[in-house]
C-alpha cells in the first residue's frame, strides 16, 4: 500500500509521515518512510545539486529532469521493492511535487511534467495522496533559519505551487485527501487516520 504526502514547504509532511508510520506499525504492518528528493545514494547527490544555493542558475528543464532522475532511482530501489514484500510505503513527496513546483511553480506544462514522472516511475501511482494544504504565510513561520534555494523563492512562487497541488487534488478526489495543515499536527493526523482506516488492507 503506497501513500504519498504532498504539500508546500513547512506543511508538516515529515511530522505526519512519522506519526502515521507509528500508527500503521501498531496495526502490525511493516512501514517504510521515505522521501524525495534524496532517499538513495545517488538521490542524495541529486538533492544537494538541486538545493544548493550555487545551483541558482539551473535551467527549469534541467531541474525537472534531475527530480525525475531522483524519482526513478527512488521508485526502482526503495519503493517498488518495499511494496513487493508487502510493506506500507509513506513517501514524503512524490510526482505531485514535480507537477506543482516544476510545473505550476516554474511555468512548465504540468501535463508534460506528469508524463516525465510517469515514465520515470514506470507508472507507479499511490493508492492515496494526502495533500497537506497550508498558506505560504503560515508555512513560512515554520521554516528553519537558513532557507534552502526553494524556500528563498518569492511568495508568488509558493502561491502558484499551492494552487498547483489543489488543482491536482480536485482532478481526482477519489485518490486524494486534502487536509487543512494549518491545524494542530494531532488534528491533521486524526483526519488522515480516519481515511486510512477505510483503505488499509
Ligand atoms: O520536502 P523537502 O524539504 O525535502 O524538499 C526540499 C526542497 O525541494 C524544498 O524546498 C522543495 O520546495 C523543493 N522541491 C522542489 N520540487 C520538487 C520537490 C521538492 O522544488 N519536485
Amino acid at each position: 500500500f503506497f501513500i504519498a504526502l504532498e504539500g508546500g514547504d513547512g506543511a508538516g509532511k515529515s511530522t505526519q509521515a512519522e506519526a502515521l508510520a507509528e500508527w500503521i506499525r501498531n496495526k502490525g504492518h511493516e512501514v517504510v518512510v521515505t522521501r524525495e528528493p534524496g532517499a538513495t545514494p545517488v538521490g542524495k547527490r541529486l538533492r544537494s545539486i538541486l538545493l544548493d544555493v550555487s545551483s541558482a542558475g539551473l535551467s527549469n528543464r534541467a531541474e525537472a529532469l534531475l527530480y525525475a532522475a531522483d524519482r526513478a532511482e527512488h521508485v526502482g530501489s526503495v519503493v517498488r521493492p518495499a511494496l513487493e514484500r508487502g510493506a506500507v510505503v509513506i513517501s514524503d513527496r512524490y510526482i505531485d511535487s514535480s507537477v506543482a513546483y516544476q510545473g505550476a511553480g516554474r511555468d512548465l506544462a504540468p501535463t508534460e511534467i506528469a508524463r516525465i514522472s510517469r515514465w520515470a516511475t514506470d507508472g507507479l501511482v499511490p493508492h492515496l495522496t494526502v495533500l497537506l494544504d497550508v498558506s505560504p504565510e503560515t508555512a513560512r513561520e515554520r521554516f528553519p533559519e537558513a532557507p534552502d534555494r526553494l524556500e528563498s523563492e518569492p511568495a508568488e512562487f509558493h502561491q502558484r505551487v499551492r494552487a498547483g497541488f489543489l488543482t491536482l487534488a480536485a482532478s481526482d478526489p477519489g485518490r486524494y485527501l486534502v487536509v487543512d495543515a494549518g491545524q494542530e499536527p494531532e488534528a491533521v493526523t486524526t483526519v488522515v487516520r480516519h481515511r486510512l482506516d477505510q483503505m488499509l488492507p
